[in-house]
């Protein structure tokens, strides 16, 4: 995998985004970086995948964090955004970060690893990507002079990372839509009690799914999209993914990359985080095998075994950002599997909308050849809490405990290194921690004020008008 060609610095200005399904116009980074979903329904993806040498990538061993992110997003950014520029956006996004290293590693046993990726503001690891991507929008929206309405969906962390990240954004208004019940009361906090008046987190009743599905229907929306200057900041949005690439790199050096060969085990909901994974080993980053790590909500194993995506009824487990059906973000894997047959992504999503389901095909063993799939029961996430924490004194939050029983499954066929991705801080999950260990985590000293601070809490049906009429009312300007 070494000696990659370096994109050649006069092809950065020319970076283009393509989008999945094939009939979006081609954009550049700050367009891309607005539009979240394309108009074709598709995702965006950039032309060509930049490469990084050997030699490039052993120089990232010992810089800071800062640098190296700069480093790995620079050729996705184009002359859009300098080098130097980019650093500065990165010192300042992970300045506040609760760990000097922002993403340190911790050992977990032989050849195994956390990666501690929740030292961020709401101590998740969306935090990285968030709070680069604020800064980035607020860039663009600065140069163009206008402001953007931001809409999203979360399951538990997306919401929070975000509104945190944009709240001291004078450009964005933010409308946040959140499964009503089947967030953690530290996750529905972290969205509700901030107080500005530019970020509002809105109870669905519904699923995630649903409120994923009216964040969809409003950016297929046209009118209503360039009428509220429409913007997303779910893992459909390329810059999400972009930032979360840098991780892989640091870690992988850290532990002697790029002449060691890692693996990673991936907490996986929305496909975001693995996807950045595979966009790394695309890049030229030495990774053995990508493991993606599910709950009981285990549509992605399903689907690696049968050759068949199908989707079932989402249940409620004690790792909640991880309770999804539809992993929107595996609509690029599709796109990248197929040798980017857009033909194939529409075909699929149609089968997938229409019989709740498709056939893998022509793509099935190659998906078994990039990745390795399992899922964690209920009662499997609790053995593995307990037992690392009477081996080694460590508490995993329960999505990560879902990767650390992928890790371990994988280990016993592959007597090699491999990462967990660390997503989540336990005390974010004080509830099942508390039932799981007889432990109630506390929560670090920063975030003390945050169980009694006042919270806002607007409830919506699940009804697109009544949800699109509730943003146009509480946009800036709008309700004053
Ligand atoms: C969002 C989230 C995940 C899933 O990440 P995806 O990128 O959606 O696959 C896993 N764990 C935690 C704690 C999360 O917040």
């Amino acid at each position: 995998m070494s000696g990659w060609p370096v994109m050649p610095k006069e092809l950065f200005g020319r970076v283009k985004y393509i989008s999945t399904r094939g009939t979006a116009p081609e954009l550049t980074f700050d367009e891309v970086l607005l539009a979240g979903l394309a108009r074709d329904g598709g995702l965006y993806l950039p032309k060509s995948w930049p490469q990084f040498s050997h030699q490039t990538i052993k120089s990232f061993k010992d810089k800071p964090f800062a640098d190296v992110a700069a480093q790995i997003m620079a050729p996705f950014v184009g002359d859009y955004l300098t080098e130097a520029e980019l650093k500065v956006m990165c010192q300042e996004a992970y300045a506040e970060f609760g760990s000097d290293a922002v993403t340190p590693l911790v050992p977990l046993g032989d050849e195994l690893w956390a990666l501690e990726l929740f030292h961020g503001p709401t101590l998740a690891f969306k935090d990285v990507a968030m709070q680069f991507l604020a800064r980035a929008m607020d860039h663009v929206l600065a140069k163009v002079g206008r402001r953007a309405t931001i809409v999203g969906a979360t399951s538990g962390d997306t919401g929070g990372a975000a509104i945190e990240a944009f709240r001291h954004s004078n450009r964005v208004d933010m409308v946040i839509l959140f499964p009503e019940a089947r967030v953690s009361d530290v996750q529905r906090r972290m969205m509700t009690t901030p107080g500005e008046e530019n970020v509002h987190a809105v109870a669905i009743e519904g699923n995630f799914d649903d409120c994923q599905a009216l964040v969809k229907a409003m950016f297929n929306d046209h009118a209503f999209r360039d009428d509220v200057h429409l913007s997303g900041v779910n893992s459909i949005n390329w810059a999400r993914i972009m930032a979360q690439i840098t991780y892989y790199f640091v870690a992988s050096v850290a532990l002697g990359g790029p002449e060691k060969e890692l693996s990673f085990a991936v907490p996986t909901g929305n496909f975001g985080d693995i996807f950045a994974g595979w966009a790394a080993k695309q890049m030229g980053l030495p990774i053995k095998q990508l493991i993606i790590a599910s709950n009981s909500n285990n549509i992605l194993p399903r689907a690696l075994d049968s050759g068949r995506y199908e989707m079932r009824g989402v249940s409620a487990t004690s790792s909640p950002s991880m309770d999804i059906q539809i992993s929107s973000n595996f609509e690029r894997y599709l796109f990248e599997a197929s040798g980017r047959d857009a033909n194939i992504v529409v075909k699929a999503m149609k089968d997938l909308a229409r019989d709740g389901q498709f056939e893998l095909g022509s793509l099935h063993a190659g998906m078994r050849r990039d990745f390795s799939a399992f899922w964690a029961s209920e009662d499997d996430v609790a053995d593995a809490i307990r037992s690392v924490k009477a081996e080694t004194d460590y508490v995993l939050d329960p999505h990560t405990a879902c990767g650390y029983v992928a890790a371990k499954r994988w280990k016993k066929q592959n007597a090699a290194p491999i990462v967990v991705l660390a997503t989540a801080h336990p005390a974010k999950f004080p509830d099942a921690l508390e039932q799981i260990t007889g432990v109630r985590p506390g929560l670090p000293e920063r975030l003390a004020s945050l169980l009694t601070d006042e919270e806002r809490i607007p409830k919506l049906p699940n009804d697109l008008a009544e949800v699109q009429a509730f943003i146009r009312a509480h946009r800036a300007g709008a309700s004053a």
